[in-house]
């Protein structure tokens, strides 16, 4: 594979998932070393210790087979609530911690340079930066995987809320509607995210399927109770788009996530969708993501360089 990144400092990367902690060197060149996965280490409370012991053995790994590679920061990204500014998390629903300093805990850890920024928005950056969303100014990043969020780009720039901007999938979509795991009801993803669908038309099935693909596989086939489920979800993401649309203009939209890997399936659909509830507004072109399963990875060496060009 070509190196997405291009050259620059060579930087440690890793991205905390639910469940997975995905963690690589990044050579001079910008290629991913030694790219790993490791089951996330959660416990009932404190994660960050545990996160931090394991990220810190996976680096010194690193170094040491590819001895002449000199890492000079650190890139470390997370889900949950994320002051990238403070390089706090704030609140991380599955992994158990509040308001931990894991910028300043891993440049202790590591002795280097560190950024901790949320996963979506690192994996939005590499893909507006990186993919051919980088022709357009104002661009959004929509992962649809297990959760919905967003990455947003105004002017060229990520807008962060520090940390609260682009919960898109928090969005009421259905007032009263389908409990979500945010304690709201009728959110985006608790209707559309690929979780959703399969949790959903599980309900009505006599015969279980691993995961929103096979629901689009069964709605295909005549499965009724599978079509109303996804329809229901292309519906969600039409209107929810919608609404994002209306508020920021964006150019682009660049759909992400497990859920995207359904192409025209899914593209078209809810382009008509989203289309469809416009008049006056912007339309935004609807792309697909392109830098695929490391773009985590990616967004956070593009973080940790870009703290080394900060005076
Ligand atoms: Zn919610």
């Amino acid at each position: 594979m070509t190196s997405l990144l291009g050259p620059g400092a060579p930087v440690l990367a890793f991205d905390v998932g639910g469940t997975d902690l995905k963690s690589a060197l990044v050579a001079p060149d910008g290629e991913l070393l030694g790219v790993q996965r490791t089951p996330t280490p959660v416990q009932p409370e404190h994660t960050e210790k545990s996160v931090l012991e394991t990220i810190t053995r996976l680096g010194a790994a690193l170094r040491e087979q590819h001895p002449s590679i000199s890492p000079e920061a650190v890139g470390l990204i997370a889900p949950g609530v994320v002051d990238d500014e403070r390089g706090l998390g704030l609140f991380a629903e599955n992994l158990n911690w509040h308001d931990v300093p894991f910028r300043d805990l891993a440049e202790k850890a590591f002795g280097l340079p560190a950024s901790f920024t949320h996963d979506v928005r690192a994996a939005g950056e590499a893909e507006y930066r990186l993919g051919p969303a980088s022709a357009y100014r104002d661009a959004l990043v929509v992962t649809i995987g297990t959760g919905i969020a967003a990455a947003i780009f105004i002017d060229g720039k990520p807008v962060a809320g520090d940390g609260y901007a682009g919960e898109l999938g928090h969005s009421v979509i259905a007032p009263g509607g389908e409990p979500c795991a945010c304690g709201g009801r009728g959110c985006l993803e608790a209707i559309a995210s690929a979780a959703s669908i399969t949790r959903r038309y599980n309900r009505l099935t006599p015969s279980p399927v691993p995961g929103a693909r096979e629901v689009l596989e069964r709605a295909r086939a005549g499965d009724t109770d599978a079509e109303a489920v996804w329809i229901t979800a292309l519906d969600a993401l039409g209107l929810g788009l919608s609404h994002a649309t209306a508020l920021l203009a964006p150019e682009v939209i660049v759909l992400g996530g497990g859920l995207a890997q359904a192409g025209d399936a899914l593209f078209n659909p809810v382009r008509e969708r989203l289309y469809s509830h416009l008049t006056f507004h912007r339309r935004p072109k609807l792309m697909h993501a392109s830098i695929g399963q490391n773009a985590g990875l990616v967004g956070a060496a593009l973080r940790a360089r870009a703290v080394l060009e900060t005076p």
